[in-house]
């Protein structure tokens, strides 16, 4: 991956990275070879969590986990800060490939992640300005409030009831998020809303707290069985794990394992009382509606909108570069979007605009796993999803390496193995094919009122 020029400002890689207290400052680098019993690539939430678990259930185990900037340079310090119980893959999907009750048993467990998330980060004193208002779905053309019913339907199937998920009428959407055009919606209570660079900062702070080494500055640049490579020297470890996420494709061997797609966001000032009234989000759930190019958002505890979506271009080769992280034409329709939904936030001015890679596996379903023979293991693929999911990861990781008997291993993804991705150009061919068959079936919906043909089609080549 591309190294930032030592003096660019990590805060500028996001409003939560601008705001969170406390030195950005790099630690200190690997110093040289090193023998520990776990090493982890990547201080994003996936390895920290993993760090933290392991770190906890046995406090005498030697982790060292390298990184190549700054622990939650990632997606981990610049997502949306959704702590959701969502999971990227359906439920009938999951069904289909391990059956029903595996696939409820992995949506509950997702349920479970977020209060275990609210229960570390109460237990550490991580203020990450945790608020578990839920999360409003809102369903503004008819084609949306259809596919809302499904979604329901889908959930009752599988034994989820109302304090799961629930259909909202017209009136009670807007009671939640008072936006134009709202037909009905659903709700969900498994969500809380967070201050994403508080939560992993925080996170590595604890971890460090409990003996575990993070080294910053420390690119790795290949894992091997028992060995963890970096320009500073090698760490041996019994266990090696990557927990590279969108990085991953430039990592020797897996430049077909993940794909990092885009997503952005913007923020805005704190925003004054009269036009909170007109708002509404009391109590922050977080937000967003049926579009296909999914967008999200969440009103944040200095009272600003945080807002993003997806629609960046993935770029050849799995490229990911810091300069990617910035397209106006997205920042200018997420904007448009925004004002669109909420007209009372239309002059607010936008403080921030930033992005950053989120990973794709080519089914389309998360993994986490170890190999015991070789010692190496893995969690990733999380899609837009993945700041409960890491948790969860970080766990069930922590449960396979110390071999514990746990219903967490027992999980569908655990071990799942999804297929590569196509080589170039095909790759950027289909994904940038996907993205904008489902701008235009966005916009054909809008038009014609009818579910869109393109949208289903292009959801079933890319598997989503
Ligand atoms: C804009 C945006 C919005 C999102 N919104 C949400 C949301 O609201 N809710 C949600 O659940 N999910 C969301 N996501 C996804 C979520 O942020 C990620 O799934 C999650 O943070 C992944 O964590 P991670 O630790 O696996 O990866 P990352 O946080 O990306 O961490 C990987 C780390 O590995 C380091 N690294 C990479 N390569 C190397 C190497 N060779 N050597 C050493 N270190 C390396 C990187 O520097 C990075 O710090 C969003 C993502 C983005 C980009």
């Amino acid at each position: 991956m591309e190294r930032m020029p030592a003096d660019q400002p990590y805060r500028s890689l996001s409003l939560w990275l601008d705001t969170v207290p406390g030195t950005l400052a790099p630690g200190d680098p690997l110093p040289g070879d090193l023998a520990v019993d776990v090493a982890i690539a990547g201080a994003g939430l996936t390895g920290l969590w993993t760090a933290y678990y392991l770190a906890s259930a046995q406090p005498g185990l030697r982790i060292a986990v390298c990184e190549a900037e700054i622990a939650g340079f990632g997606a981990s310090g610049r997502n949306g800060g959704w702590c959701s119980a969502l999971f990227p893959a359906s439920l009938a999907k999951l069904a289909r490939a391990a059956g029903r009750d595996a696939a409820a048993a992995m949506y509950r467990a997702m349920q479970a992640t977020v209060d275990e998330v609210g229960r570390v980060v109460a237990a550490e004193g991580i203020d990450c300005h945790w608020a578990k208002g839920g999360t409003v779905h809102l369903a503004r053309s008819a084609t949306q409030l259809d596919r809302a019913r499904d979604e329901i339907a889908e959930a009752r199937e599988f034994g989820f009831g109302e304090d799961d998920v629930r259909l909202l009428t017209a009136d009670e959407a807007r009671g939640f998020a008072s936006a134009t055009a709202v037909l009905g919606g659903t709700y969900t209570p498994h969500c809380a809303a967070i201050h994403p660079a508080r939560l992993v900062r925080g996170l590595a702070q604890v971890v460090r707290q409990r003996g575990v080494r993070v080294f910053e500055r420390t690119p790795v640049t290949g894992l091997a069985p028992r060995a963890l490579r970096t320009p500073h020297g090698t760490v041996r470890a019994e266990y090696v794990i990557r927990a590279t996420e969108g990085y991953t494709p430039a990592l020797p061997g897996l430049h077909r394992a993940i794909v990092p797609v885009y997503s952005l966001m913007i923020a805005t000032e704190p925003l004054p009382g009269p036009v909170w009234e007109q708002i509404g989000l009391a109590g922050r759930p977080t937000f967003g509606d049926g579009r296909h190019l999914i967008i999200y958002g969440q009103r944040t505890a200095d009272g600003r909108l945080a807002f993003g979506g997806r629609g960046a271009p993935y770029h050849l080769g799995s490229a990911v570069r810091p300069g990617f992280d910035r397209v106006p034409a997205v920042f200018a329709a997420l904007q448009r979007t925004l004002a669109e939904l909420f007209p009372a936030a239309a002059d607010a001015k936008v403080t921030h605009q930033w992005g950053g890679p989120l990973g794709i596996a080519r089914d389309w379903c998360a993994s986490a796993g170890l190999d015991r023979v070789s010692g190496l293991g893995w969690a990733g693929g999380y899609v837009g999803d993945g700041v409960s999911t890491t948790n969860l990861a970080g766990r069930t990781l922590a449960a396979l390496i110390l071999d514990t008997d746990s219903d967490l291993t027992r999980l569908p993804w655990v071990n799942h193995r999804s297929r590569q991705w196509e080589a170039e150009p095909l790759r950027w061919l289909g994904i940038n094919a996907g993205l904008q068959a489902m701008s235009w079936a966005d916009q054909a919906e809008a038009r014609t009122g009818r579910p869109s043909r393109v949208a289903q089609v292009m959801g079933r080549f890319l598997g989503g």
